[in-house]
């Protein structure tokens, strides 16, 4: 019978499975699922984790995070950063590269990976990034070491590294596509929002900020990258997609076989443009957000299964710097802590149809296997298979809260969803079998760089199936 003994069991869970939910218990051994198992299955183990009927759901993904450490920590670390993570039910981050220094070559990803060691909640992987001129540099980065290369485009304060050169452009979508490194992107047009700057005055407050950073910059880079995926057959994920023709030529793109995704962010999902206004300085991004009919196009995709992850693009920058004139204020938010709570509240909303279920699936696709699934992980994470990572969360997925700053956990101090009441709140956060978030207490610094050994798919499908061959 010792080879029935695992380390942990989590029983009376309600498991977000593939297409559907099954009521049994997940088996872990060494970190990883041992076995899916019947309810009335007897077996021992060392720690035993009653879920109590909830849901659970895989550990949840966020593969656009900003957590500023080295170099900004006095906005965010990633202790508190993580930490704010795996209460919001997140167990693995992808980190983004306009930290300080850039992390624009592989001797700075091991650099960056040698600080986070011991200071990290999560499970972590790194997009590198790009200083215009320097992208020979990338010869030497080897598929695996970075989870993707990091373009913008555009930038702003805090992303001063812009890629506009053509011949430069057309450089790296070559190489990444030698190398089977996916891109993602920051995909506003430099040129277009120059000239906007050209023929009006800087927007002195929020609500006329969208229309001076407008729609165009966007819908123009987005055009512009599809010729060069074309060329070279590079595979791209378009971050934070803002406007329903962004969706929409993206959509296209990918039915006629471009090898493009695409993520929106939980903030452009949830505000529009009039909802933002009484945030002021804290609702200033970059992109904008924009109008309902955006907001409603983003949605539109989600229902169609063409929207590949949902991002929180946690961008925390500190209160006094938010406080600046609206001018000097660095645009983006923190939100890796609301992430599920947000797309959950936001579902039930904006897409009624679905039952509570097919809420719960949808979230497990758009923070799981979705996001696992793009870079090249879900052979380690995404769902809750047999033989992957024991990353789960138990959700109490009806429980109602309001976001206050007694539950706010990044190091910022704020949030854009103060005062807000969402719905679903998490319970229980699990990292490679062990607890790392209990109803307020945590755990150890438990994270570990992530291994992409995968080729990444081009042509990118939510897993879908049957359960029960699996149910030992
Ligand atoms: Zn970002």
């Amino acid at each position: 019978m010792s080879s029935q003994r695992y380390d942990l069991i989590v029983e009376n869970a309600r498991i977000v499975y593939r297409d559907l939910v099954i009521d049994g218990k997940i088996a872990v051994r060494n970190g990883k699922i041992a076995a899916l198992l019947r309810v009335d299955e007897l077996v021992e183990a060392d720690q035993t984790i009653d879920a109590e009927g909830r849901y659970v759901l895989p550990g949840l993904i966020d593969s656009h995070v900003h957590f500023r450490t080295p170099g900004y920590e006095h906005k965010e670390n990633w202790y508190s950063a993580s930490k704010a993570a795996v209460a919001g039910g997140i167990t693995t981050v992808l980190d983004m590269p306009n930290t300080n220094p850039y992390t624009d070559s592989v001797e700075r990803l091991r650099q960056k990976s040698a600080l986070v060691s011991g200071q990290s909640f999560v499970d972590y992987g790194f997009h590198i990034g790009v200083a215009p001129g320097k992208s020979s540099v990338l010869e030497a980065l080897n598929r695996g070491e970075a989870a993707s290369i990091k373009l913008f485009l555009t930038g702003h304060r805090t992303a001063k590294h812009i890629i506009d050169d053509d011949a430069e452009l057309d450089y790296i979508f070559r190489l990444a596509a030698t190398k089977s490194i996916p891109l993602t992107l920051h995909a506003e047009d430099d040129v277009v929002l120059r000239l906007f700057r050209q023929i009006s005055d800087e927007p002195s407050n929020l609500s006329q900020y969208e229309a001076a950073y407008p729609r165009s910059g966007a819908i123009v880079a987005v055009a512009r990258i599809l010729r060069l995926i074309r060329k070279h057959d590079t595979s791209v994920h378009v971050l934070h997609v803002s406007s329903s023709e962004e969706a929409d030529l993206l959509d296209a793109a990918a039915e006629a076989g471009y090898p493009v995704t695409y993520e929106t962010t939980a903030h452009q999902l949830w505000f529009d443009h009039a909802s933002a206004l009484t945030q002021g300085t804290r609702a200033k991004l970059s992109p904008a957000i924009r109008e309902p009919r955006d907001r409603t196009r983003l949605w539109e995709s989600i229902k169609r299964g063409t929207l590949a992850s949902v991002g929180s693009d946690h961008a925390p920058h500190s209160k006094a710097e938010k406080d600046f004139d609206f001018n000097d204020a660095p645009p983006g938010l923190p939100g890796v802590q609301e992430l599920l709570s947000v797309l959950l509240t936001g579902l039930k909303k904006y897409v009624p149809s679905l039952t509570r279920e097919e809420r719960l699936l949808t979230v497990a696709k758009l923070l799981a296997s979705g996001p696992a699934t793009r870079f090249g992980f879900d052979h380690l994470k995404g769902s809750i298979e047999a033989g992957l990572d024991a990353d789960f969360v138990i959700l109490d997925d009806e429980k109602k809260w309001t976001v206050s700053e007694e539950h706010i956990l990044s190091g910022s101090g704020w949030s854009p969803y103060e005062g807000i009441e969402l719905e679903g709140q998490v319970l229980v956060t699990i990292v490679r079998g062990q607890v790392v978030y209990n109803r307020g207490q945590f755990g150890e610094e438990v994270g570990e760089p992530l291994v992409l050994q995968k080729e990444v798919t081009k042509s990118f499908q939510h897993t879908a199936g049957s359960p029960y061959y699996v149910l030992a």
